[in-house]
């Protein structure tokens, strides 16, 4: 957790903004954080000791928000920035919530699904007096489903002797998960993508997209993008890469991972995306090097970075994961004049709808499907136009406007609380 340091543009922010510097002091280091080892007895008897942790970052606007990661990198730095950026993203999004990330450092994929089970709920047992609807509401993230928010929020009401079904969101319709849940990640960012061609006056069928990871958020948003007329030529997930110049419909590819995992009741896929007939392989790593208008990143951070970032011709990047663009990558493709929309606002569908899911887990009222589309097409469209219209005024990136209007979100929470004006004076 140490080695985690604020990016360098978020200290340029405070130095052009007027926050006060009681704001820059609160969020340059996570509020709270809890490293934790998760013992996990094996199918066969033996016993795995797995290192977790649960960071809060900010809780100035509410309790904390954000996913849980079961991956093989997870390391308390990255959490920490994870749970950073969550801090930015609901700020940015006006949600009634602090940042907060969650993970477990360990392959799920190598482990039953009973295995999962008891590695979840473990986890939740560990981080429990961190938690809770009023304290901190995990949610899915990487290799984190709504199956396993389920169990989360199963164990968390044991431990609780309570029903608590606002513990946790992303969880299964059947147990109080949200309408359009699943779908919200892609939707949003396609939401983003679309406020973004209008104003640079486009039409979609004019624009060809990439698209880098075919998870929740990657497949969701290259289906719908592909329903709203965009043409996606290519498209990978961990395993392979495919490309055609002409159009892929993505809809049957992920109906097919997705059918995989349903029929096999299975917690991840086995399939790739190069499983069907007819598409064109190509190496993973050319995807991102090919000549289209719009790169969607979504699969994990440090997709691009200094190495590969001399290969990168599209000239609009979109990042559905967080952080796939390293801050070093990101100046070269500013300076080149690529524009990069930042994950804390196109990626932030998912907990926009996690949000509604907390309330109505809250209230015990039901959204349908229209309801929770609607809803969190306005708050996107209002928060993207926000950041548009910042970058026009100040002449600055999206990432650097972005960044600016959530950091100034907090502060005016900080001063409502008194600063260190008040308090001098
Ligand atoms: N893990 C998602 C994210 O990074 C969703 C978080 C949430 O729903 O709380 O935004």
């Amino acid at each position: 957790m140490s080695d985690f340091e604020i990016p360098a543009l978020l200290d340029r922010v405070f130095d052009r903004s007027e926050v006060s510097g009681d704001t820059r002091a609160l969020l340059t280091t996570p509020i709270r954080a809890l490293r934790v080892t998760i013992p996990l007895r094996r199918d066969d008897g033996t016993l795995d000791a797995y290192p977790a942790w649960r960071v809060q970052y900010d809780t100035t606007l509410g309790p904390g928000k954000g996913g849980v990661r079961f991956h093989p990198a997870v390391c308390g730095a990255e959490v920490t920035g994870l749970s950073f950026w969550m801090t930015l993203k609901c700020a940015l999004l006006d949600l009634p919530f602090g940042g907060a990330k969650g993970g477990i450092q360990v392959d799920p994929k190598a482990l039953s699904p009973l295995e999962v089970e008891r590695l979840a709920r473990g986890y939740v047992a560990a981080v429990a007096d961190l938690i809770g609807p009023d304290r901190d509401i995990p949610a899915p993230d990487v290799n984190t489903n709504p199956r396993i928010m389920g169990w989360m929020a199963d164990e968390y009401s044991k431990i609780a002797r309570s029903h608590q079904p606002a513990a946790m969101t992303g969880k299964p319709y059947e147990l109080g998960g949200c309408e359009a849940r699943m779908t919200a990640t892609g939707r949003g960012a396609l939401i983003v993508l679309q406020e973004w061609i209008a104003r640079q006056g486009k039409r979609p069928e004019d624009i060809t997209i990439a698209v880098q990871g075919f998870g929740s958020a990657g497949g969701n948003f290259a289906c719908l993008a592909h329903e709203a007329g965009f043409r996606i030529v290519a498209v990978s997930d961990s395993k392979a890469a495919i490309r055609d110049p002409e159009g892929i419909d993505p809809v049957p590819i992920f109906a097919c991972k997705q059918a995989e995992k349903e029929e096999g009741d299975m917690l991840y896929c086995s399939s790739s995306v190069a499983d069907q007939d007819g598409q064109e392989e190509i190496a993973q790593d050319d995807l991102l090097k090919l000549d289209v208008d719009v790169l969607a990143l979504a699969a994990m951070e440090d997709a691009v970075t200094k190495a590969n970032v001399g290969d990168i011709k599209a000239p609009l990047i979109v990042e559905l994961a967080n952080g796939p663009v390293s801050a070093e990558a990101d100046e070269t493709l500013t300076r080149r004049d690529h524009t990069l929309l930042p994950g804390v606002l196109v990626n932030a569908g998912g907990v926009t709808v996690s949000y509604y899911e907390w309330m109505q887990s809250r209230s015990g009222a039901h959204w349908d499907a229209e309801t929770v589309e609607a809803r969190l097409k306005s708050r996107m469209v209002d928060a993207a136009t926000r950041v548009f219209e910042r970058m026009d005024e100040e002449d600055v990136p999206a990432r650097e406007a972005a960044y600016s209007l959530a950091v100034e979100r907090i502060a005016r929470a900080v001063k409502s609380r008194g600063d260190r004006s008040y308090f001098a004076g």
